[in-house]
């Protein structure tokens, strides 16, 4: 049977804005957008493309709570209720913007539409590069989520019968995911991040196995700063394919940040292009079904390429490294001055660090003697 895709997305999401100093830039979403089309990868007979649609209230509430909706949906007017701080609302990272919560819907309603096309069996793969927003809490927006789509999407998943394993290579600890299924064996979380030593959200240490009967079903590398591909494709290895191997999930469902790079604003770990993309194609090989959400990811011109290059292993697709010109010349207008698919990402950053690699021989040891036990079908 030919594989087939699906591609969630709508030029709404540029409705919305989270204001002019926010790290966080949606125009991002419209890039890799185009990007993806200027290489002619939405042409191609196996993808459909999915106009999103938003969620619907109930939805939401499979996870969040009644009260921080509400708050939500007053937030949505633009107006800071008086209770918001309690619930992670204002200045600063989760700021209140016209919409958001109208925004929140169409985000988790584009993971809703990819789990079910793959859930429906219409295709094996989808992606939502609006989605992956890991940090939202039940009743408290955090890092810059407000809607925790990817527990959305999974509770869906599991309301229909499926074992879900999520992987998050996000450069921050995939904290609200791993929350939300920590008591459950249904659900085996794994991400990779930069250690919370060192970078928000200061979670996601080896030692968060999980908890009663989801003992082992929450996994966690953590990773020193400036950990380069070598240590990190090796550590990914040496933990996650056995694991997936062990639990054999009905479905995939990936967070695939893309602010691991080394020229990433927010954070210190030092991938380079090809270490990233080494990793999708092992995911690609290790998810037969595959939901795949967006996330992290602050310099605009990286994520339109890695998400791209993401889109075209998906599709089993090799791309040409210049970038298509209809796209250059428009992408320039935005600050993008690359003109190559990979350019300038491609040089492996080889970070002296024997250090780093002692410490994930220390962290991946650790797992395999506390989680490996563990985890089964
Ligand atoms: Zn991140």
């Amino acid at each position: 049977m030919k594989l087939k895709t699906a591609f969630v997305y709508t030029d709404a999401y540029l409705d919305y804005d989270y204001g002019p100093t926010h790290p966080l830039r949606i125009i991002r979403l419209k890039l890799t957008y185009d990007l993806i089309k200027a290489y002619e990868l939405l042409d191609l007979p196996s993808v459909q493309i999915i106009p999103t649609i938003k969620a619907e209230e109930k939805d939401l509430a499979a996870f969040h709570s009644e009260e921080y909706l509400e708050i939500l949906k007053q937030a949505n007017e633009g107006h800071l209720a008086g209770s918001a701080y309690c619930f992670g609302l204002g200045a600063g990272d989760n700021p209140i913007f016209p919409g958001l919560y109208n925004f929140s819907l169409l985000l988790a309603g584009a993971t809703l539409q990819a789990v079910d096309f793959v859930a429906d069996e219409k295709g094996e793969v989808a992606f939502n590069i609006a989605g992956g927003l890991h940090h939202a809490m039940r009743s408290r927006a955090s890092g810059f989520c407000y809607i925790n789509d990817p527990v959305v999407g999974i509770m869906r998943l599991l309301s229909r019968g499926k074992r879900v394993a999520y992987i998050d290579i996000d450069a921050h600890h995939g904290d609200g995911v791993q929350k939300a299924f920590y008591e459950t064996n249904r659900v085996l979380t794994i991400s990779l991040h930069e250690s919370g030593s060192t970078l928000f959200p200061g979670t996601g240490f080896e030692y968060e196995i999980g908890k009663g009967e989801g003992e082992g079903y929450s996994v966690n590398l953590p990773f020193p700063h400036h950990t380069d591909d070598d240590v990190y494709v090796w550590a990914f290895e040496e933990v996650v394919p056995e694991l997936i191997h062990a639990f054999r999930p009905d479905i995939v469902v990936t967070q695939l940040g893309v602010d691991t790079f080394y020229d990433d604003p927010l954070t210190n770990l030092h991938l380079s292009i090809l270490g990233y993309e080494r990793v999708l194609k092992r995911i690609k090989d290790l998810a037969p079904k595959w939901v795949a959400l967006g996330g992290g990811g602050y310099n605009i011109s990286n994520v339109a390429r890695a998400w791209t290059l993401a889109w075209a292993i998906m599709n089993g697709i090799e791309l040409k490294e210049d970038l298509p010109e209809s796209f250059s010349r428009e992408a320039e207008k935005m600050g993008v001055k690359e003109r190559e698919l990979r350019g300038s990402l491609r040089t492996p950053l080889h970070s002296q660090n024997e250090e780093n690699r002692v410490e994930m021989e220390r962290v991946v040891h650790y797992v395999k003697e506390t989680v490996f036990p563990k985890v089964k079908r």
